[in-house]
C-alpha cells in the first residue's frame, strides 16, 4: 500500500510551492497557514509572507503589528501570534534553526501533535505520522472502522495506524499522499474510488459504504450572540482599540463595542457598552446596518453604528489599548474579516471615503 500510495502522489499531486522547498523555517510557514482549506488562497499569502520575513531571525524579531499585518485575511490570528512565539525561541534556544524531533517541536506555541508529525516528516525525513481531517477519513474508510471518531480510543488507533504506515522510505510524501488522496480522490461526500491507487485495500469500498464514513457524533450547533460596534468620531479622528492578547482575536484591532446581554437592544446596548468599554459618552447615533459573521462556535449578529462623541478622555476595560486615527486609516491596522465587514458597512471599500 505505501508503494502504491507514494507512486501515485508522485505522478498526481498538486504544485505548491512549498513542496519545491526543503527549507523547514518555510515548511512550517505553510502548515500554519493551511488550516485555511483553500490552498489558492494560501500561496501569495506564503509567498509574501516568505519575502517579509525570509527566515525564523526576521520573523522573530520582526513587530507583532507587521506580523499580524501580513497575515490579515487568513483568520486564525493566534496563528501568526504563535508563529512569531515560536520563531522568538527557536531564534534565542536554538541558533535559528527548527529542531527536528517531533516531542522538541511540541514544546514551542502552536505546535502540536499534527504539526509537529507533519515538520518532522516533510521537513527532516522522519518517520513520524501525521492525523488531520482528511487523513482520518482516508484511514477511516480503508481500515473499515465504523464508531465515533470523536471518542480519543479510536483517535489513537488511526494514530498507530498512521504511525505503522509512516515508517519506512519518504515518510513525508507518505505522509503528503495520505493528505493529497484525502483532498482529491477520499473526498467526504463522494469518493472517487474508481480512481483510487488503494481501493483494492478498502474495506469501505469492498463493504459500499465509504460515504457514510468517517461516522461523527453531531456537534452542538454555534451558539447565536448580538454585539454592537462603532465608529466612533471626534474632531475627525475615529477610535480604534486594541482586543487583548489572550483573547479572541487576539491582538488585533477593532471597533469599540461589546456584546449584548440577555434581551438587550442594540442602542442600549450600544450606550452601556461605549460607556463601560471605553468610558465615553454618546451624543449622537446613527445605525448603519448588521453584518452576520461566523466564529468556531459562535454565530455573530453584529449590529454597528457611526457615533459622535463629546469627549475624547478613554477609559479601556476589556481592550489593552486604544489609538485616534483617520478612519480611513482603520482599515490598515491589523483587524479581523469581522471588523473589515463592519468597516464596509461605515465606509465603501472603494477608497474608504467616510459615509
Ligand atoms: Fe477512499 Fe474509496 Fe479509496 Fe477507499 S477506495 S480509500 S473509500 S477513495
Amino acid at each position: 500500500m505505501r508503494k502504491r500510495l507514494l507512486d501515485w502522489y508522485r505522478a498526481n499531486k498538486r504544485a505548491m510551492p512549498w513542496r519545491e522547498t526543503r527549507d523547514p523555517y518555510a515548511i512550517g510557514i505553510s502548515e500554519a497557514m493551511l488550516q485555511q482549506p483553500r490552498v489558492e488562497t494560501v500561496i501569495p499569502y506564503w509567498q509574501r509572507f516568505l519575502s517579509r520575513f525570509p527566515d525564523v531571525h526576521a520573523l522573530a524579531t520582526a513587530d507583532l503589528d507587521d506580523v499580524l499585518g501580513a497575515w490579515a485575511g487568513l483568520g486564525y490570528y493566534s496563528r501568526a501570534r504563535n508563529l512569531q512565539a515560536a520563531a522568538r525561541l527557536i531564534d534565542a534556544n536554538h541558533g535559528g534553526k527548527l529542531p527536528d524531533d517531533p516531542q522538541t517541536l511540541q514544546t514551542l506555541p502552536g505546535i502540536g501533535r499534527y504539526t509537529a508529525g507533519a515538520l518532522a516528516s516533510i521537513a527532516f525525513d522522519r518517520p513520524e505520522p501525521v492525523l488531520d481531517g482528511n487523513v482520518k477519513r482516508v484511514l477511516t474508510r480503508l481500515l473499515g472502522i465504523r464508531e465515533d471518531i470523536g471518542q480519543p480510543a479510536v483517535v489513537e488507533r488511526l494514530w498507530k495506524e498512521a504511525g505503522a504506515l509512516a515508517l519506512g522510505p519518504d515518510p513525508g510524501d507518505l505522509n503528503q499522499a495520505l493528505m493529497e488522496l484525502g483532498a482529491m480522490v477520499c473526498t467526504p461526500r463522494a469518493p472517487r474510488c474508481e480512481n483510487c491507487p488503494v481501493s483494492r485495500s478498502c474495506d469501505a469500498f469492498a463493504e459500499g459504504d465509504a460515504a457514510a464514513l468517517p461516522i461523527k457524533a453531531r456537534k452542538k450547533s454555534a451558539r447565536r450572540v448580538e454585539a454592537v460596534a462603532a465608529l466612533v468620531v471626534r474632531r475627525g479622528k475615529a477610535l480604534a482599540v486594541r482586543r487583548p492578547s489572550n483573547g479572541l482575536l487576539g491582538d488585533l484591532w477593532d471597533l469599540p463595542g461589546g456584546d449584548l446581554a440577555d434581551g438587550e437592544v442594540p442602542r442600549a446596548g450600544l450606550t452601556r457598552a461605549l460607556r463601560a468599554r471605553v468610558g465615553l459618552e454618546i451624543s449622537r447615533a446613527s445605525a448603519m446596518g448588521a453584518v452576520e459573521h461566523v466564529f468556531t462556535h459562535r454565530r455573530l449578529t453584529l449590529h454597528v453604528y457611526r457615533v459622535s462623541t463629546s469627549t475624547d478622555r478613554i477609559r479601556l476595560d476589556g481592550f489593552s489599548a486604544h489609538k485616534w486615527v483617520s478612519p480611513r486609516a482603520i482599515s490598515s491596522l491589523p483587524h479581523a474579516s469581522v471588523t473589515a465587514k463592519a468597516l464596509d458597512l461605515l465606509m465603501p471599500p472603494a477608497g474608504r471615503t467616510p459615509n
